[in-house]
């Protein structure tokens, strides 16, 4: 294939591996680097809620996901003080007959090696490991993409790039240096817990999550059941880039003590160990992101805070839009042309999540009298909060 259907992505996470699928699925040949050498077990647990599960599901990983991720019930708001439930918001086809896909639980490692498999499997996509996005230039025929491995350093003449290499995306670094990631100043902290050391009272097939002052829990099942994936979020001054620093667990049992923290909560948080944290950065909403034949895609655009549980959703949703856009394309200013447009398709509708992942960060933390307010508002409203996140698990794509 040439040049004209010749498509380089950068980064093989969540969206590039996606994004490969669904540009392959076009007809285009992809050029997926990446670098890391290995798509190795690093991350916990990400929801993967219809809005994308349909996509996944129609680049035939149905069965392949089904087999490694839980859907849950529900999902549980509890008080942290009391471990009561305030509301408990159901999901499947019984709460919603709009459910048609699934709301999926499961390990980030077992996603990647489910959207991996598939990109090994495809003849039109070269997954490149250990192969570095280093400079893109423009040509007549759309981009020049240098990659680089140790000390080699290979190009490749392709009608356009996608950046979807993270939060830390390179490829935004020499398009748009200005953007910068920006701190929150809260920290995820994570571990997985075997659920065979759990007493049966602290197993649930809900997604539980455990509201307190400035904090918050979020706990549920992965790998089939096996492991109960929790990620603990505390306000902070510790701001390095990383999905995986190690994180001193009397630090965290320090950060979720009584009176504030019930037993059950931090019974679960004693269970953890090997706990990892990572500090949460965002990008701003909006901002530019296509330039002539780039584009970015995922966390690159529009890294986010996870209290929407939409960071890997929309990262999938960005490739199927992509992919609908550049259909047909094969030549450079139509590639131009195709990605502002994917750009303009996508930031209404990110921005939102964005802000309202934001509002449920500082709905989740509230304290004092604001959060017996909130408390009593849950207790009220139950299911229908679930009502609310409906312009979001409802989205499906064109084709
Ligand atoms: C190692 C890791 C662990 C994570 N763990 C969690 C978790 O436990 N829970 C959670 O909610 N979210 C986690 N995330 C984030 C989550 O996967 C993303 O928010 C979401 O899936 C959007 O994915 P993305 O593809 O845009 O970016 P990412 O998932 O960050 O993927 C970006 C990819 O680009 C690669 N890359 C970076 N720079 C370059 C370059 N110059 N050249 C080539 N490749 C490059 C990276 O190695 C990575 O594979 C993790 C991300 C990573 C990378």
């Amino acid at each position: 294939m040439g040049v004209e259907r010749t498509i380089v992505i950068a980064g093989a996470g969540i969206g590039g591996l996606t994004a490969a699928l669904t540009l392959a699925g076009k007809g285009f040949r992809v050029v997926l680097l990446e670098k890391a050498e290995r798509l190795e077990e690093v991350g916990a647990g990400l929801q993967i809620s219809p809005n994308a599960s349909h996509i996944l599901a129609k680049l035939g990983l149905r069965s392949a996901l089904d087999a490694v991720a839980l859907a849950p019930e529900a999902v549980s708001m509890l008080s942290a003080r009391t471990g009561d439930t305030l509301a408990r918001l159901k999901f499947g086809a019984e709460a919603q007959p709009r459910d048609d896909y699934p709301y999926w639980v499961l390990h980030r490692a077992d996603l990647q090696a489910a959207l991996a498999a598939q990109v090994r499997a495809h003849p039109a996509i070269e997954l490149q490991l250990g192969r570095r996005f280093d400079e893109v230039s423009s040509c007549d025929d759309g981009v020049i993409v240098v990659d680089r491995g140790g000390f080699d350093r290979c190009q490749h003449t392709a009608l356009a790039l996608i950046g979807a290499d993270g939060i830390w995306s390179a490829v935004r670094q020499q398009l748009f240096p200005q953007a910068q990631p920006r701190f929150s100043g809260l920290i995820a902290w994570r571990s997985t817990i075997d659920a065979a050391r759990l007493p049966a009272d602290l197993i649930s097939k809900d997604v539980r999550l455990w509201l307190g002052e400035n904090a918050h829990i979020v706990a549920y099942p992965i790998s089939g059941g096996r492991r109960v994936n929790i990620v603990a979020i505390v306000a902070g001054s510790w701001n390095r880039p990383g999905w995986s620093a190690p994180g001193d667990p009397s630090e965290i049992m320090a950060q979720f003590a009584e009176p504030l923290w019930s037993a059950s909560a931090r019974q679960l948080i004693g269970c953890a160990d090997g706990w990892r944290r990572w500090a949460l950065f965002t990008m701003a909403d909006g901002g530019v992101w296509s330039q002539g034949s780039v584009a970015l895609l995922g966390d690159a655009s529009h890294g986010m805070l996870p209290f929407a549980a939409q960071g890997a959703g929309m990262a999938i949703e960005d490739a199927a839009v992509l992919a609908s856009c550049l259909d047909g394309v094969s030549n450079a200013d139509h590639a131009a042309q195709a990605l502002q447009r994917y750009a303009r398709l996508r930031q209404p509708r990110v921005g939102r999540v964005q802000a309202t992942a934001r509002r449920n960060g500082a709905i989740y933390h509230l304290h004092g009298p604001m959060a017996l307010a909130r408390d009593v508002a849950m207790r009220l409203l139950g299911q229908r909060l679930m009502a609310r996140q409906r312009w979001i698990y409802d989205w499906r794509s064109e084709d």
